[in-house]
């Protein structure tokens, strides 16, 4: 297992886990050129998010840098409770920052927009009395984006990627929970956004379940190559989901390292590399976190 160096960018360490050449192979390189690389497309500088409540604030993440380019499947990996979710709410314009800035595009982030959707966890995010059909469409009619026969056609479209052609017509009771959040997954990517944000969308389904929506959302990404941004608290779904990675610190969240991990995908499961590297992962979130953070 070869854990190398590969590269420093707007001074950010990141490491990347490289298939090694030999049994033994641990290589540090030097940091090639990354002066060609474009802006980033979402730029996270130094954010601190709170919740304040009458009795006491709560400070959920702490001074975040992040850059994700376009393309990126971007996984933000950290412990319950490390403000994985806060960061996405703040990245999509529901939470404002109280010190540090984040940028889509170069613009600042002040509120929701159409060029930002996020796909959640729960399964009841559709409305019920609406078709899968409908539900796809809706965001594309209420944002004013396109007409009646228009959004239906791009609704279809995308739920023809997600493979639910035959329930179209269907109501979300009629559906599986994979289902529904193949649903959502169309509705946010109708919309064309910028960026696909989706906080642990896999989480509460059956492990044979998620893992073929893994797979299925690798091949929608190959194919319409959006930019994610992806929150989980599973090492394993971190390495397989993303190619790079941010592991966050317990509360209150901090970014801890960053990996690139584009060598891994759902075939590499039960290697010998990519359970060296979940150890690696695992021993940074946890080992390694707690005497830093009680020196702190
Ligand atoms: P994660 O998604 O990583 O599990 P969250 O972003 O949900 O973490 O929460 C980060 C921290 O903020 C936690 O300590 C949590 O208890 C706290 N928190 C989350 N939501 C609220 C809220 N609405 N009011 C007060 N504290 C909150
Ligand atoms: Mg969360």
């Amino acid at each position: 297992m070869g854990i190398s160096l590969v590269a420093t960018r707007d001074d950010e360490t990141v490491e990347s886990w490289e298939r090694p050449r030999s049994a033994t192979s641990v290589r540090i390189e030097a940091a090639p050129a990354y002066a060609a690389l474009p802006a980033p497309l979402l730029k996270v500088s130094g954010v601190s998010l709170e919740y304040r409540t009458p009795e006491r604030v709560v400070r959920a993440t702490h001074r975040i840098d992040l850059n994700v380019h376009a393309a990126d499947r971007f996984v933000l990996l950290g412990p319950s409770g490390c403000g994985k979710s806060t960061l996405l709410k703040a990245i999509a314009g529901f939470h404002l920052p109280i010190e540090g800035e984040i940028t889509l595009d170069g613009a600042p982030v002040r509120g929701p927009g159409p060029d930002r959707i996020v796909v959640f966890q729960e399964f009841d995010q559709l409305p019920p009395w609406k078709t899968v059909a409908q539900n796809v469409a809706f965001p594309l009619r209420a944002a004013g984006l396109l007409g009646r026969r228009e959004a239906d056609e791009r609704a279809r479209h995308y739920i023809d990627k997600v493979g639910l052609s035959r329930f179209a017509d269907s109501y979300p009771h009629q559906l599986s929970g994979g289902m529904k959040q193949r649903v959502a997954i169309a509705r946010a990517l109708a919309v064309q956004p910028k960026m696909l944000l989706m906080d642990e969308p896999f989480a509460a389904l059956d492990a044979l379940t998620r893992r073929k929506m893994q797979e299925e959302l690798l091949a929608l990404w190959d194919e319409v190559r959006f930019t994610l941004l992806f929150v989980t608290h599973s090492i394993e779904e971190a390495l397989v989901v993303g190619n790079r990675v941010a592991l966050l610190s317990p509360h209150p969240g901090r970014v801890r390292s960053e990996v690139n991990c584009h060598a891994f995908d759902l075939a590499s499961v039960g290697s010998r590399d990519f359970q060296a590297a979940v150890q690696v992962l695992h021993r940074r979130l946890f080992e390694a976190g707690s005497e830093a953070d009680a020196a702190r």
